[in-house]
């Protein structure tokens, strides 16, 4: 597979054309930014460890039955995906309060949220990911009903795998954000799933491994996120 132009550059990937028109590479590179973009950094293997997190939790998910566009890792950095027309939404499910929950409704962090909670937010950076509800998806034709109720089937249906997963590890799954695209007529899992995009404590003392070690100043950020890929059986040498 070729690498050809890059198609666009986010706030932590990169994306770029291949000659199969049916497939992209996605890069990832080491810069992290939280905040709506107002705090970034570059952190030294960051982009090598999200890339190999999210090729062992896509292949888990694709085996649970999750159509996803993970292909295989091409090396440290990348992976091939197939293209997809991605939906302007992120889907968040929380199985525990925190982040924005907590601010929005004045709840503690470490609520337990049974049954967990799921929130649709508007991907556009300029607005700051505002919050939206399933009449603002309808009315402003971002997705139409079909999506949004498989969104929500595949989106628990996550949390199911993974919640076990992570605690088996012994760790909580706290919440996590998730990306959708059209392929064709199929929705696809697109995207990421990394430390970057979820809430990841130690089960017995809490610990945070995730973006809120960087959010928060903890330090060692990408030293958790590799503990927490051990912890999976995820393997981080180098593939050239
Ligand atoms: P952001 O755009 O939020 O700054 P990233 O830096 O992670 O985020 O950029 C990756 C971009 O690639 C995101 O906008 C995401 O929606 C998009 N993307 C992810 N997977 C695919 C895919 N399979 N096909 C097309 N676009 C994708
Ligand atoms: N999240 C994300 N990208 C976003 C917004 C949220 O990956 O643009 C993830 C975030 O890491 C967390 C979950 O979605 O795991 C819920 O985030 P929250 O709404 O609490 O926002 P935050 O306070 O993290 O900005």
């Amino acid at each position: 597979m070729e690498k050809q132009a890059e198609l666009y550059s986010g706030k932590a990937k990169s994306v770029y054309n291949t000659d199969d028109e049916k497939y992209l590479i996605l890069h990832f590179r080491n810069d992290t930014s939280a905040f709506d973009g107002k705090k970034r950094e570059k952190l030294d293997r960051k982009g090598m460890v999200n890339n190999k997190f999210n090729a062992f939790i896509m292949e888990k998910l694709q085996a649970a039955g999750v159509p996803v566009h993970f292909e295989r890792l091409l090396n440290d950095n990348e992976s091939l995906v197939k293209r997809l027309d991605m939906l302007p939404l992120e889907c968040v499910v929380r199985n525990i309060a925190a982040g924005s929950i907590c601010r929005r409704y004045g709840i503690e962090e470490g609520k337990d949220l049974t049954p967990a909670t799921f929130e649709f937010f508007l991907k556009d950076d300029a607005l700051g990911d505002p919050m939206v509800n399933e009449y603002h998806i309808r009315s402003f034709h971002w997705a139409s009903d079909e999506q949004v109720s498989k969104m929500k089937e595949l989106t628990f249906k996550v949390n199911e795998v993974l919640k076990k997963l992570f605690l088996d590890g012994g760790m909580l799954l706290v919440d996590y954000k998730l990306e959708f695209g059209m392929s064709g007529d199929e929705l696809i899992l697109g995207d990421e799933f990394s430390p970057d995009g979820c809430r990841i404590w130690d089960a017995e003392t809490r610990e945070k491994f995730d973006k809120d070690r960087f959010r928060q100043g903890l330090g060692n950020v990408v030293e958790s996120y590799e503990r927490v890929g051990e912890r999976l059986g995820i393997s981080f040498a180098s593939i050239g």
